[in-house]
């Protein structure tokens, strides 16, 4: 999905990046807000004017939206979670929290921050509203509708729906109430599934009406949200039949090494190519130290695979993109589902063991189900509760 990007800013150690989607969702709103809400809502102004309120109003909701995520990404560096770009695309933004909470406590307050800092814009807008007043109604015209922005903002994500914040803070509730994570995402993801189908009805209908951009947009937020549900439901319900399994029961003995030294042409001439492998370890003098995959080779265009070399592109190992040989085997799918690269590679301080992808997941449940052992019941877990 985020296919071609472009840096924008780093603000309190974030950077701030805009994926090519979001464009569509900046257009579409500048379009929008300049020819029929603005027109509306402010009536006898110029088109000219109702043009420059359009990007004001576009301008301020894309900064109360990344200011949303900072609020998320600030609070989980409080609690020492690992994060990456805050991102800007079709849906809005996206703050890239490396690893999931270890507590609900941490869960609840980092899922909360972003409405709350939403809530605190919308206030803010009212009062630049009230004080612009009818001398000013352009201006006052921007702010009302930044005001309302953002609490639709806040609304829409404390709906209990997993993965938006509303679905977070009540799986953080539940966790804390019950101890269980895999039933309280269970739970939360049922909203997701339920908003999600809303979602999508809701947008059907617009699609009737002849709303065909706001329709189109709704039903697609609304799939997203609905695969989110069921992709964190998937990761459950595989926990339940890896329950006791660890990470050295599943990973890919053989793993494929390369050195710095390999150009990328060779690389992929010699070992991507021929091995079929998406996921490749450079390590150099026996030691490991970050991984290649698909995304990085995409980096660097064909013509100039001859003279980069693999060192250049290489992707340093981060806690999100390795995984202990005893960690549990639900440990190491929750990383797999947050990294973009789906492999993990399995390290015991920087000696490669092996790596692990959702292919080595499905192949061990096929098969222990073709040779009909039972699942594996752990001593070393208690039942309610997986840390
Ligand atoms: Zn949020």
């Amino acid at each position: 999905m985020f296919a071609a990007r472009f840096n924008l800013f780093t603000l309190l150690g974030f950077r701030v990046v805009i994926d090519v989607t979001w464009f569509f969702l900046a257009f579409y709103l500048v379009v929008t807000l300049a020819s029929r809400y603005f027109p509306g809502v402010v009536p006898h102004q110029n088109s000219y004017m109702y043009v420059v309120m359009g990007i004001a109003g576009a301008a301020g909701l894309f900064l109360s939206i990344v200011l949303h995520e900072m609020a998320h990404a600030y609070t989980a560096r409080r609690f020492d979670l690992p994060v990456g770009d805050i991102t800007l695309f079709i849906f809005g933004g996206v703050a890239e929290i490396r690893q999931e909470p270890q507590t609900p406590r941490a869960e609840f307050w980092v899922a909360l921050m972003g409405p709350v800092a939403s809530v605190g814009l919308a206030a803010l807008f009212y009062a630049l509203m009230v004080e612009s007043g009818p001398a000013h109604p352009a201006a006052s015209g921007v702010f009302s509708f930044l005001a309302l922005a953002n609490t639709m903002l806040a609304l829409f994500n404390l709906a209990p729906a997993f993965p938006l914040d509303g679905g977070r803070i009540l799986r953080s509730l539940i966790w804390w109430r019950t101890g269980n994570l895999r039933r309280a995402t269970r739970i939360s993801a049922a909203g997701g599934s339920v908003f999600g189908a809303f979602l999508v009805v809701t947008g059907l209908l617009q699609l009737v009406n002849g709303n065909m951009m706001g329709g189109t947009w709704l039903l697609l937020i609304g799939l997203f949200v609905a695969a989110a549900a069921s992709q964190a439901r998937g990761i459950t319900n595989a926990a339940e039949n890896l329950r006791g399994v660890r990470v050295d029961d599943l990973m890919e003995r053989n793993p494929v090494t390369v050195a710095p030294d390999l150009t990328v042409e060779r690389l992929v001439r010699d070992t991507i190519y021929p091995q079929n492998r998406k996921f490749v370890v450079v390590t150099e003098a026996s030691r490991a130290f970050g991984f290649i995959g698909p995304e990085q080779i995409r980096r660097v265009p064909e013509s100039q695979w001859s003279e980069t070399y693999v060192r250049a592109i290489t992707e340093p190992f981060t806690f999100g993109t390795v995984v202990s040989p005893t960690a549990t085997a639900f440990e190491a799918l929750r990383k797999l589902q947050a990294n973009s690269c789906r492999h993990l590679a399995v390290l015991e301080g920087t000696t490669l063991l092996g790596t692990v992808s959702e292919t080595d997941f499905l192949n061990y449940v096929t098969l222990r189900e073709e040779l009909a052992l039972p699942k594996k019941v752990a001593a070393r877990e208690p039942a309610t509760s997986e840390r």
